[in-house]
């Protein structure tokens, strides 16, 4: 069987691609610290023939090469972070040292194995945050200029930064994705779809930031999983491609979108699950946006799942799925995070 690595498998979008290349065949070796956000969950694809889980944190370069030279995967697709906006204002000493430390040490593992022969390609995961704020009449460009507004972005910007130099000074096969807003099953409920699920559920408060008119762009997970894919098949060594859905939708537009297809549903909506305007997170980017003419025409990708769609068929899940947040309530989610000192 072929083999690949995952890093940070157990969180959200790595779930999905675990799930994903499981799939399709490989033999999938997930590596993660398994931090808060992580996910215990096993579902019946995975078993002992197809995915080995190993826990381990990013920036242990010695058993990060003792792994590969074990299982000699063909790929590495990088997703172990911190990703909390919020949490990386409160304390990013995290966030530096996974996103930053800990994809410079595994560069510096994919450095040392290069030398022995072992060199298998890297996709690394960004994100549209990177770009900072966009104009509203703008799309972020591929080649635009970095201009993060959070520690949580200029992490993830310092560590493409460290790819693309690794990339150009020591010849690493490299890739990098820069993503917009992912929704879909497995997401933990401090970000904005399953925390207003969750709390639609709990009969709680919809707390949403200053008035809601920020704007973001969202995609089904599964189509960035085929975009992940897509990079690893054909993505040309050393460049980065936007993955972007080209749906854009204010927060407030969006949650009104979530109550709708609750009520369509004919699920009752308790009396205290009410949309609350609560403090805005100091730094708060008011609209990203990308230009995703690259990835649909030189890797022929494109979003299949209607957001629409893709919006119910993810509260659908949670409604499946209670035990997914039942498991992870006690983790406290629902304390506020991320406001001014
Ligand atoms: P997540 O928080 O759900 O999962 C992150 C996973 O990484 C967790 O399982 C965690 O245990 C693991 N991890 C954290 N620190 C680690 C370390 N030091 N070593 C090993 N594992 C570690 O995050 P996600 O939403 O799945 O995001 C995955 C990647 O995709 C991140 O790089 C993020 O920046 C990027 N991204 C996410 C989105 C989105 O909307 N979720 C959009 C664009 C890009």
């Amino acid at each position: 069987m072929k083999k690949i690595v995952v890093t940070g498998g157990s969180g959200f979008i790595g779930s999905n691609l675990v799930d994903f290349l499981i799939k399709k065949k490989f033999f999938v070796i997930n590596l993660d610290k398994l931090t808060y956000s992580s996910n215990k969950y096993k579902n019946s694809l995975r078993n002992a023939k197809n995915y080995k889980l190993i826990k381990v944190d990013i920036i242990n370069k010695k058993k990060i090469i003792n792994i590969i030279k074990k299982y000699k995967p063909l790929a590495i697709f990088n997703l172990a972070a911190e990703t909390h906006v919020d949490r990386s204002i409160d304390s990013p000493y995290n966030f530096i040292h996974t996103n930053i430390n800990g994809t410079f040490s595994l560069l510096e593992a994919l450095r040392f194995l290069k030398k022995k022969k072992i060199f298998p390609k890297l996709i690394h995961i960004s994100t549209d945050e990177v770009y900072g704020d966009i104009k509203k009449e703008k799309r972020s460009k591929e080649n635009d200029k970095y201009d993060p507004s959070s520690p949580y972005s200029a992490s993830k910007a310092s560590s493409d930064h460290l790819v693309k130099s690794y990339i150009r000074t020591y010849g690493l096969k490299a890739v990098i994705s820069n993503c917009c807003n992912n929704y879909g099953p497995y997401q933990f409920p401090e970000k904005l779809i399953p925390k207003m699920i969750s709390n639609i559920f709990n009969n709680k408060e919809l707390p949403i930031y200053a008035k809601g008119k920020n704007s973001r762009e969202w995609i089904h997970v599964e189509d960035h999983c085929r975009a992940l894919f897509a990079l690893y098949l054909r993505g040309k060594n050393g460049e980065s491609y936007n993955v972007g859905s080209g749906v854009n939708l204010k927060n407030i537009d969006l949650v009104k979108k979530i109550i709708k297809i609750f009520v369509s549903m004919r699920i009752k909506i308790g009396n205290k699950a009410k949309i609350k305007f609560v403090e805005d997170r100091p730094g708060h980017d008011l609209r990203y946006a990308l230009d995703n003419k690259k990835i649909f025409r030189r890797l022929k990708w494109k979003p299949k799942i209607k957001f629409q769609n893709g919006l119910r068929d993810t509260i659908i899940w949670y409604l499946n799925n209670k035990n997914f947040l039942r498991k992870i309530s006690t983790k406290n989610y629902n304390k506020r995070l991320g406001l001014k000192i």
